[in-house]
């Protein structure tokens, strides 16, 4: 089983993110665009440097905001469910997987959201799968933030909202 991670890029620099995913990991990107005005943080050039280093990039746009260009309206995952499985499958592989937003504060971070969905997602595949149990914890790849350790199975998340893919 691999690790679950978090990590929010502004103001680190990209080799502490590829040192966590290179061999293997996966980046989960979960902004609803993967453009910066960082040319570092751009989805294309993201895609070039974690696949030079053996890793895989995922665009994971479902794990976006939905609602992100409204400030005052609730953070909204945009279709989380495959991505959700996705992520369950890399773990399973034993690979590092990486949920990654621009934000560096997690508690104002709809990757919050992320994560507590995952939990929930990796949690009934374990009831449903006597082979699979769920990493104990999602570590945080904050190298300029305090460590965060969350134990699965904690309820101190906002409720999830999903809200259906639009076309
Ligand atoms: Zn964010």
């Amino acid at each position: 089983m691999g690790t679950l991670w978090h990590y929010g890029y502004t103001g680190t620099d990209i080799d502490q993110l590829i040192s966590v995913i290179s061999d293997g990991g996966v980046l989960l990107d979960c902004r609803m665009s993967n453009r910066s005005r960082a040319k570092k943080w751009e989805g294309y050039n993201l895609r070039n440097v974690v696949t030079e280093n053996g890793g895989i990039y995922v665009h994971a746009k479902g794990f976006g905001n939905a609602n992100f260009r409204d400030s005052n309206a609730p953070m909204s995952l945009y279709n989380p469910d495959p991505f959700a499985k996705m992520a369950a499958d890399y773990l399973k592989q034993g690979r590092h997987v990486v949920v990654m937003c621009a934000c560096s504060d997690i508690d104002s971070c709809h990757r919050k959201l992320v994560l507590a969905f995952l939990n929930g997602w990796l949690h009934v595949e374990g009831r449903n799968d006597p082979d699979f149990t769920a990493p104990e914890y999602v570590e945080s790849v904050a190298f300029d933030q305090p460590r965060m350790k969350m134990n699965y199975g904690t309820n101190g998340f906002p409720p999830v909202q999903a809200v259906p893919p639009g076309d």
